[in-house]
């Protein structure tokens, strides 16, 4: 390819809107262009890079055992109804009306369609187990698209489903998959961490991630990880062993009362009134579950972590609750408390979690639903109701106890590339969706599921592989391997070198473009260097003593060598990817 031809155009200056490398570098290298809000064009170098990392997922996932189809992106929604996720997806699903007044959708994941595909053709134990799999756009309206294409609303994934007739074949998949997993990624030029994971949405009882561990603003996740064992789990999924409270020994509050707390609305103003720790404090916070408001009881030195709050309160949205619906709920129950002051009792009829730290508690301070005052010296018997749910909604801190070893947890944040679930029959049983055994007996297919954001592991890929300059393409999946970059295109002999090796090159299989325009070689290493060509090859006036100059991008280590060396080195680096 010749660059005075190749369709892009690079930018002065970041886009606009770009808070990320990766959005800022694609969108300034040409890569991407933005049409809406998370909806993006895939200019020629990102097709490119994006074939690539899908060619290395399909042939691992086809080495693996899974087998490619292609299932259509716009779903009906009788599918949907009859797993029960029409009613419960939210608003990530982009519903919409055919001509004959028919509800769709555009398909953010494909559980539905492929159990009714496997219900049509996988009768019997004979043919199972079967893994299949998909390589295609997939829509969300994401509340927040952000972050070019981490997250889109329009992204492409590879999604795979297994379907086994018992737990130990899915169990062995699972496995499966998860080497897989390991090889694809390494083989895009990623290291990942599998962490363990909350299985939100889609549901199942176990699942995995595979992050991509960063320290730029665009890791969404927090990773709790074991530098001693080998524990790692995302922050909606990490445990610790209970951090006991430090008390400093002294008795508070032997005597129940209630005090007058004026103008003590968060922890910090009431500890320092009372003077006392805020482990001595039973928090309470109001969320809106599902649209109905959940109180969440906690030691006041701890936060809740609401992917735990939601689960355990059975719904599939959380968001806290807003001062307007507070005074909603206090109206409701009798009471005219401002927030700060919200407490358990009187709560009847209203879900009610209480953390395992709360458990512990002992002659503390809690909020009665009046405002400027609160109940000291208190103990569970007085503030918990009979129905109170016990559950772990903590948020886990760095330097919290390893629940494996019991050493102190590190953080770290992570882009989610892919992840493994154990569906188990969630899907299968609703949609009568089942084989028959040995026995002419009937059972539901015991699934899983595996995917991969394709987009987003070519972005994260950029999170982390560039410099100030630019991006810095992993070999195996870089647009093209090799930049011919001769100084002068106005120089004989220059163009000669140049274009005597672009030719062998490119006939021994090697992707190259070569930098043909009338350009200062200045204006054309910076383009080589922001779009990310692992090898820039600079032929300038070293011909005349035989040699040319060759940079490695990743390390920007320049070494001249000669044509025929520049040539086998390529190669033999081409080759190696393969
Ligand atoms: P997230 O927690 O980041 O929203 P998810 O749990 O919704 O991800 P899945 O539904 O399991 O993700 O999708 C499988 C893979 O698809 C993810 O691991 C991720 O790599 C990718 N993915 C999910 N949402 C997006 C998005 N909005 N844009 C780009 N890639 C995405
Ligand atoms: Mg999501």
């Amino acid at each position: 390819m010749k660059m005075s031809k190749l369709f892009v155009q690079t930018l002065r200056e970041f886009p606009s809107d770009a808070e990320v490398v990766s959005h800022k570098m694609l969108g300034r290298a040409g890569f991407i262009k933005k049409l809406a809000p998370g909806v993006y064009t895939y200019m020629p170098l990102m097709w490119r890079v994006l074939k690539k990392v899908e060619n290395i997922v399909r042939e691992e996932m086809d080495r693996a055992g899974a087998q490619e189809l292609l299932m259509p992106f716009v779903q009906p929604k009788e599918l949907w109804e009859e797993s029960g996720r029409w009613e419960v997806y939210g608003r990530e699903l982009m519903r919409l009306k055919d001509r004959h007044d028919r509800d769709m959708c555009l398909g953010p994941t494909h559980e539905e369609i492929i159990t009714s595909v496997a219900r049509d053709n996988l009768k019997s134990y004979k043919q199972l187990p079967v893994n299949l799999y998909q390589i295609q756009s997939k829509f969300r309206d994401e509340i927040r698209p952000r972050y070019g294409l981490l997250r889109g609303r329009e992204f492409i994934m590879k999604d795979a489903y297994s379907f086994d007739i018992d737990e130990a074949g899915l169990d062995k998949e699972y496995e499966n998959m998860a080497q897989a997993y390991k090889r694809i990624f390494e083989r895009c030029g990623l290291e990942t961490k599998m962490v363990q994971s909350d299985s939100g949405a889609i549901g199942g009882s176990v699942s995995h991630e595979f992050m991509v561990i960063t320290d730029t603003d665009a890791g969404e996740n927090d990773v709790f990880y074991c530098t001693e064992c080998d524990y790692s789990a995302n922050s909606n999924h990490a445990v610790s062993i209970l951090p006991e409270a430090v008390v400093d020994g002294k008795d508070y509050f032997s005597k129940k009362e209630i005090l007058d707390t004026p103008s003590t609305h968060s922890i910090e103003e009431l500890s320092a009134f009372l003077k006392i720790p805020s482990t001595l404090i039973l928090k309470s916070l109001v969320y809106i579950v599902d649209k109905k408001p959940v109180i969440a009881l906690i030691r006041a030195d701890k936060a809740v972590e609401e992917t735990k709050l939601m689960n355990a309160a059975g719904g599939i949205e959380i968001r806290i609750a807003s001062a307007a619906e507070i005074e909603e709920l206090m109206q409701q129950k009798g009471f005219t408390a401002e927030p700060g002051f919200i407490g358990p009792n009187g709560m009847d009829g209203i879900k009610i979690i209480a953390d395992e730290t709360v458990y512990d508690m002992k002659n503390f301070v809690v909020g009665i639903n009046q405002t400027d005052k609160h109940l000291v010296g208190a103990n569970l018997e007085d503030v918990l109701p009979k129905d109170v749910i016990k559950a772990d909604i903590r948020l886990v801190e760095q330097g919290e106890l390893c629940p494996i070893c019991k050493r102190p947890l590190s953080v770290t944040k992570g882009i989610e590339v892919g992840n493994i679930f154990k569906l188990g029959t969630k899907y299968s049983k609703p949609m009568n969706a089942v084989y028959t055994d040995v026995n002419g007996k009937t059972h539901p297919y015991v699934m899983g599921c595996y995917g991969i954001g394709i987009s987003r592991t070519a972005a994260a890929a950029v999170e982390a592989h560039h410099d100030e300059h630019g991006i810095k393409w992993p070999l195996a999946i870089a647009p093209y391997h090799v930049v011919i970059v001769p100084v002068n295109i106005q120089d004989e002999a220059q163009m000669n070198v140049a274009n005597a090796l672009y030719e062998v090159l490119k006939n021994a299989g090697v992707e190259v473009v070569l930098d043909d325009r009338d350009e200062r070689a200045g204006v054309k290493f910076k383009d080589a260097d922001l779009i990310g060509f692992p090898f820039r090859i600079t032929v300038g006036k070293t011909i005349s003593e035989g040699l040319v100059e060759c940079k490695i991008r990743e390390t920007d280590e320049l070494v001249k060598m000669t044509p025929d060396e520049v040539k086998q080195n390529i190669i033999d680096a081409v080759l190696s990817i393969q």
